[in-house]
């Protein structure tokens, strides 16, 4: 079934990337609230990126599957108190909005390991309710993860104001695209642009996209802890 699901996802991926003339985006499968089995299913059919909102569950999971070389993404809210665990457990996190952050995982990153990669998460749509960093703030944090050589900068990560018609998003995927070219320019390590959801992963494609980030249709339906598409605390 959802071997299936991820071969659909793929062609999906293949066919918008293709009908806009953009290359084909990496696939983060979002593994909230689905079991270690769910993600071992995948990861036998060749997903290696996960991605999770929640430290502890992701913990939970990284120890289930530690002999699969998988990559982990934090892709939910982090609160400083966590940096230390967080900055241990995954390869990357795509949440950074704030310098106490980077600071705080910059400090935890093992010296051993390679850099933690790092996104932007940018509040595109100025939303009082969501995290991530001003537009206008993108120069000053780009310079101090560039500062840090615990750290690779990456690039931005948004979550647009979810909208019915999801063409209602383009304006927003658009504007964190001219962001994401002019943080290039003077970061050439930044080449990730994360955008891009079940319901909308085609026209974020068609914008730029070349992370997208899908839970629903390669898992089906959430379990009751989270119902919607979110960000919420980690
Ligand atoms: C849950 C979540 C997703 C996946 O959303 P789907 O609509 O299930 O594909 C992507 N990004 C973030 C930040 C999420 O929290």
């Amino acid at each position: 079934m959802r071997v299936r699901a991820l071969k659909d996802i793929l062609l999906q991926l293949k066919n918008a990337a293709d009908a806009s003339g953009r290359p084909e985006p990496r696939l983060l499968a979002v593994s909230k609230t689905q079991d270690a089995t769910a993600v071992a299913e995948l990861a036998d059919a060749g997903q290696r990126a996960f991605g999770e909102n929640y430290v502890q569950e992701a913990a939970a999971k990284r120890a289930a599957l530690a002999d699969r070389g998988l990559e982990w993404h934090l892709i939910g809210h982090l609160q400083s108190n966590k940096a230390r665990e967080a900055a241990d457990l995954f390869d990357w996190v795509q949440t950074v909005d704030r310098p106490k952050l980077v600071e705080a995982l910059a400090r935890h990153r093992a010296g051993d390991r390679a850099p933690l990669n790092v996104l932007i998460q940018v509040n595109i749509d100025d939303e009082a309710s969501k995290h991530g960093c001003q537009p206008d703030d993108v120069p000053a944090l780009a310079q101090a993860i560039a500062a840090q050589p615990r750290l690779c900068l990456r690039g931005l990560m948004v979550i647009p104001t979810p909208h019915a018609d999801p063409e209602r998003r383009r304006p927003a995927l658009a504007r964190t695209r001219a962001l994401f070219d002019a943080l290039r320019t003077g970061h050439p390590t930044a080449d990730t642009l994360s955008m891009g959801m079940s319901d909308d992963f085609a026209v974020a494609i068609a914008e730029g996209a070349t992370m997208v980030r899908i839970g629903t249709a390669l898992f089906g339906a959430r379990k009751s802890r989270e119902s919607g598409v979110g960000n919420r605390e980690s």
